[in-house]
């Protein structure tokens, strides 16, 4: 089985171990404490194959922008999250993308990558419209989905979205790799 290790990013208080959490165990935890990082593993299955999904739930501890480097060089999906219910979260979203495009050296069309606005059961603390993420992530180039890791909504199919994203971006590399094989040989 292969295993593919996913990264989840974003400021502190968006939901980050909650949906991960609400994912791995299917539980809601009111309150988690927001210095634990952790890593947790769940097979998932997309398109008929299996994968161990390793996902490394980060925190914004102080010695954290100098790790983040080192989380986003060993990991290989990216779920960037901010809360609806916060504008700045999703403002800082931008940094941490062009991070990650950095790191890793990496166009976004090579990048699985995936935009999550949580907290989407908070409708009327909303600060941030869906239409105006659709926005600016149809402009990064990067897909958008909207959580609730309180209510379930969206969590499973959120992480299934990366993982599909991830085998195509893999899948056109090897079109591209058989392809340049072939010019080599002609
Ligand atoms: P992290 O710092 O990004 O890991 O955030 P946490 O997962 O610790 O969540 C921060 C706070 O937001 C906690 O009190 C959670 O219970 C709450 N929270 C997380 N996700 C949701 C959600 O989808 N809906 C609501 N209403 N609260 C949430
Ligand atoms: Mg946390």
């Amino acid at each position: 089985m292969n295993n593919i290790k996913l990264v989840v990013l974003g400021s502190g208080c968006v939901g980050k171990s909650s949906l991960t959490i609400r994912y791995v165990h299917n539980e809601f935890i009111d309150r988690y404490d927001p210095t634990i990082e952790d890593m947790y593993r769940k097979v998932i299955e997309v398109n008929g194959n299996h994968f161990m999904l390793e996902i490394m739930d980060t925190a914004g501890t102080e010695t954290f922008l100098a790790m983040r480097d080192l989380y986003i060089r060993n990991g290989q999906a990216f779920m960037l999250v901010y809360s609806i219910t916060s504008r700045s979260t999703f403002q800082e979203l931008e940094q941490v993308k062009d991070q990650v495009l950095r790191v890793k050296d990496q166009s976004v069309a090579r990048l699985p990558m995936l935009i999550v606005g949580n907290k989407s059961d908070l409708e009327s603390d909303r600060m941030v419209s869906s239409e105006e993420t659709e926005k600016v992530c149809a402009k990064w180039g990067i897909p958008f989905i909207e959580t609730s890791a309180k209510t379930n909504m969206n969590i499973s199919t959120a992480f299934e979205l990366l993982v599909r994203q991830m085998q195509r971006k893999l899948s056109d590399k090897d079109k591209k790799k058989k392809r340049s094989v072939v010019c080599q040989i002609l």
